[in-house]
């Protein structure tokens, strides 16, 4: 594999993999608490993995009560479909990282009617200049050295960049900043969404994701459904765990988004749009999802809150990054292929690579028991299923 043969994807990774371990472990010593939260978390995880068509009704209803607008998207046809009819043809659209978006191949299916598409987060912006994919869940452009964005930003920007961190950084603020409050549209995807209130967690660093999310005048959100969770308290402690084996003490910014933007402070008559967006759109796609939800073994991939940490572990991985993985990585990634997906073939390249070493297990803050899961999917692959 062309990655495994490029040391300088290497040695990115085993400094990404060392500052990760060492950043989770200091997180995790400081607030002790989190161990005992994530066991919290996986048992509201079980069960509202068990309910996922009833909490996202529900939801719905508590965001149109909200004065936003709400979907369920059985297929992925649907959702771009729903997609398509608020978007229509030559927008804009700034949009925050989206595991969801990645799976429906969103960006592409945008720009396909016309519109006008950027990634906001500056990993997934180099990814899409690059016209390459993301190669982890959180970090996408993991593998790219700061020479090849230098080089990137140059061909971009039409101006010769060193390969000075801070330099690249401060240029993709300012060509990005004006988009922001150019765009006709936010999309965002969410970490966790509570049932009961119909509010979208954001968990990020760089801020890109308040601004895509708050500037624009629409807002819309495409969700899978295994990201909802019975109530706000629950919710949040789905995010706090998310952070900390993400390996952040906690995040720079978590924007909680509940309706559209409103004001009454005019004669108290309340108006929407104040200074955020006045639509609010939420759209909550099963797309496979409550069939897995039905298997008692591999269910365990909807439990996943997309922390990263396994990827740090994984053997495999660390030697050849997203080539090990489809729309997601490793072990869960072989499962995800197969039964959401439903590349067979993926699924089957990549449950075969797997080393069952379990390692990522131990990782985990779900206790995803992917070896199980991998051998159970053999077994499915080898029945023909
Ligand atoms: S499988 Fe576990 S460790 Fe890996 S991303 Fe999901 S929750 Fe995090």
């Amino acid at each position: 594999m062309e990655a495994a043969h490029n040391e300088r994807i290497r040695i990115a990774l085993s400094r990404a993999i060392k500052s990760y371990r060492a950043n989770t472990n200091d997180a995790l010593k400081k607030f002790p608490h989190t161990v005992k939260m994530a066991e919290e978390v996986l048992e509201i995880k079980e069960k509202a993995i068990g309910q996922m068509e009833k909490l996202a009704q529900q939801a719905g209803e508590a965001i149109e009560e909200n004065k936003g607008k709400a979907y369920i998207a059985k297929t992925v046809d649907n959702a771009l479909t729903i997609i398509t009819s608020l978007v229509g043809r030559n927008k804009l659209i700034v949009k925050g990282k989206s595991m969801t978006g990645e799976e429906i191949g969103l960006r592409e299916h945008l720009e396909e009617h016309g519109n006008e598409v950027y990634e906001t987060d500056l990993g997934e912006f180099i990814i899409q200049k690059l016209g390459s994919r993301p190669m982890h869940i959180l970090s996408p452009a993991i593998h790219v050295p700061k020479e090849d964005v230098a080089q990137l930003f140059s061909k971009i920007i039409g101006q010769e960049f060193s390969p000075d961190i801070e330099k690249l950084v401060a240029a993709a603020r300012k060509l990005l900043r004006e988009k922001f409050f150019q765009a006709d549209i936010g999309m965002s995807s969410a970490n966790v969404v509570a049932a009961d209130t119909g509010t979208l967690f954001l968990i990020e660093n760089e801020g890109n994701i308040r601004l895509a999310t708050g500037a624009p005048p629409v807002h819309i959100a495409l969700v899978g459904m295994e990201k909802l969770v019975p109530t706000l308290g629950d919710a949040y402690k789905v995010a706090e765990v998310t952070w900390r084996y993400a390996n952040y003490a906690v995040p720079s910014y978590v924007s909680l988004v509940s309706a559209p933007s409103k004001t009454g402070d005019i004669e108290k008559v309340t108006t929407y749009g104040a200074h955020g967006p006045k639509e609010l759109h939420i759209i909550f796609m099963d797309a496979g999802r409550t069939d897995l939800a039905k298997h008692p073994l591999l269910r365990q991939v909807l439990y996943c809150l997309r922390c990263g940490g396994c990827l740090y572990e994984c053997p495999v991985y660390a030697v050849t990054a997203g080539h090990f993985g489809d729309k997601y990585f490793a072990g869960v990634g072989a499962v995800w292929a197969a039964m959401v997906s439903r590349d067979m073939e993926k699924a089957a390249a990549l449950a075969y690579t797997c080393l069952t070493c379990g390692r990522c297990k131990v990782r985990c803050p779900m206790q995803i028991d992917v070896p199980e899961m991998i051998v159970e999917l053999r077994k499915l692959i080898a029945e023909g299923d």
